[in-house]
């Protein structure tokens, strides 16, 4: 048996409402575009564009949130995350709640806009703007066992008490079940995958010192305070070569 030239990491985990158990995560898909952020917006036929972060990019939403490096522009992004639970491909969207659905929490979507305008201008990739660390922020899973499939409720974020993203579950463009199914005729979904679904009308941008709070009704809620943009010393992670 090979032994590993470092130690391998641990797995990222979520916890779990009313349980000991943790969930392990995955991969992280995000889904773009998914609500309506203006009444006379026309809808596009297409199914939104999807993108990826890390998985260790998935921190518990609580306590402090850090100030990305690289960026004048941290973007706040509420979203309903779904946990699959049962993975596969090519998934009929009518299999995908009863079968594949694990649970359901609130997430943070965190995105430095500038780095992403400049990526749409430039035709590039996103994951500087999107797939930095602790850019997708989580509540504690609830199993569908608890809560069901949430087809309507409260989406909402505030930054120091007031209100800027507000919408229903309701308004998604593109329900669940056919995200799932869309995402599972590009790659093999797997137990732990994590989907972030796409966020309603008023995002905007976070300054150090700020508090933000934002939920999804019957399924989670958090509130984070925004750090400062000193990032310290320079670190050296653990796993570099000696
Ligand atoms: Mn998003």
């Amino acid at each position: 048996m090979s032994s590993f030239i470092f130690p391998a990491p641990a797995p990222t985990t979520l916890p779990v409402t009313n349980s000991t158990a943790v969930f392990p995560v995955g991969r992280v898909y995000c889904i773009g575009r998914n609500y309506r952020w203006s009444q006379d917006e026309a809808t596009s036929p297409e199914m939104p564009a999807w993108f990826m972060k890390p998985a260790n990019a998935v921190v518990q939403a609580q306590g402090a949130l850090p100030y990305p490096p690289s960026t004048d522009d941290f973007c706040h992004e509420i979203e309903l995350v779904v946990a699959i639970g049962r993975g596969g491909r090519n998934i009929a969207a009518a299999q995908v709640e009863a079968h594949h659905i694990w649970g359901y929490a609130a997430g943070l979507d965190l995105t430095r806009r500038d780095l992403q305008q400049q990526a749409k201008r430039a035709g590039g990739p996103w994951e500087a703007a999107k797939a930095f660390d602790h850019s997708a922020p989580c509540t504690p899973l609830v199993p569908v066992t608890v809560c069901g499939h949430p087809k309507q409720g409260a989406i909402w974020l505030t930054v120091n008490g007031m209100e800027r993203q507000r919408a229903d579950l309701a308004d998604l463009l593109w329900p669940v079940p056919e995200l799932v199914a869309m995402l599972s005729r590009s790659v093999t979904l797997a137990p732990g995958d994590l989907i972030y679904t796409g966020t309603p009308a008023g995002v905007g941008s976070l300054q150090p010192g700020d508090v933000v709070q934002g939920g999804v009704a019957d399924i989670g809620q958090f509130s984070m305070t925004v750090g400062n943009t000193n990032h310290g010393p320079s670190i050296t992670s653990t796993g570099d070569s000696p």
